[in-house]
Parts: C-alpha cells; sequence; structure tokens
C-alpha cells in the first residue's frame, strides 16, 4: 500500500513538473497534465509487461538446462596423460571429453557398461526352505 502510494505521489510529482515546465509557452497544464499522466500509466504498463516476459523466458531458459542436465551424472575421472582427478558431467547418450585441469590434454571419456549375475545370500535361500 505504501510502496502504491509512494508510485503515485511520484507520478504526480512527475505529470505536475512537466505541466508547469510546458505552460511557460502557453500550453494548457491540464491537457500536458492528463496527458502525462496518461503516458507514465501506460508506459509503466508496457515496462512491467516486457519486464514479464523476461522473467518467463528465463525461467523457461533454466527449465531446459535443468532438463539437459538431468541425463548427466557428475564423476571423478582421472586424466589418461597425467593421472590427475578432473571431476566431469557425463552423459550417458553423448560423446564425453574433457579437458585436464592439470596438463590441459584432451581427454575422451568411454562407458563400459558390466553385467553381473546376482546371487542369492545363503540365509535367504534357508529361509525360503522352510
Ligand atoms: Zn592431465
Amino acid at each position: 500500500m505504501a510502496d502504491l502510494l509512494k508510485s503515485l505521489v511520484l507520478m504526480l510529482i512527475v505529470s505536475v513538473s512537466v505541466s508547469l515546465f510546458v505552460s511557460q509557452w502557453d500550453i494548457n497544464f491540464w491537457v500536458t497534465f492528463l496527458f502525462v499522466t496518461i503516458l507514465q500509466i501506460v508506459g509503466w504498463k508496457v515496462f512491467t509487461y516486457y519486464s514479464q516476459l523476461g522473467i518467463i523466458k528465463k525461467a523457461q531458459e533454466i527449465e531446459e538446462e535443468a532438463v539437459k542436465n538431468i541425463g548427466k551424472q557428475e564423476i571423478a575421472v582421472p586424466c589418461a596423460s597425467c593421472g590427475h582427478e578432473n571431476v566431469q558431467l557425463v552423459e550417458l547418450n553423448g560423446v564425453n571429453t574433457f579437458l585436464c585441469e592439470a596438463c590441459d590434454v584432451k581427454n575422451a571419456i568411454y562407458i563400459n557398461i558390466e553385467t553381473a549375475a546376482m546371487t542369492v545370500p545363503a540365509d535367504e535361500i534357508r529361509e525360503a526352505k522352510r
């Protein structure tokens, strides 16, 4: 409420000042006052519209970035040249390369997927036989 009052007072001050200034050249005070007031309201509406558009666009960009990062996993991988551990984001469905922080050598990350047969713990087998 205080903010609204402050904006209103500021708007009136601007309108009065401009109208007083322009009235030096025999231009009607109230016509200028009305014109400047409307201009400020319209200008403010346009400004808030475009700043909201900017906020929405920014939010969409953040969301897109988040979606892109969902398929990535951060892991520490050693440099093939010097062995320095580099923390990298790895994508399962993409080509993964990085420049070593320590020696600047370009590395490729190869993902090797292994499978293993799962065994059942002995005490679970005993439980099942009962
Ligand atoms: Zn290195």
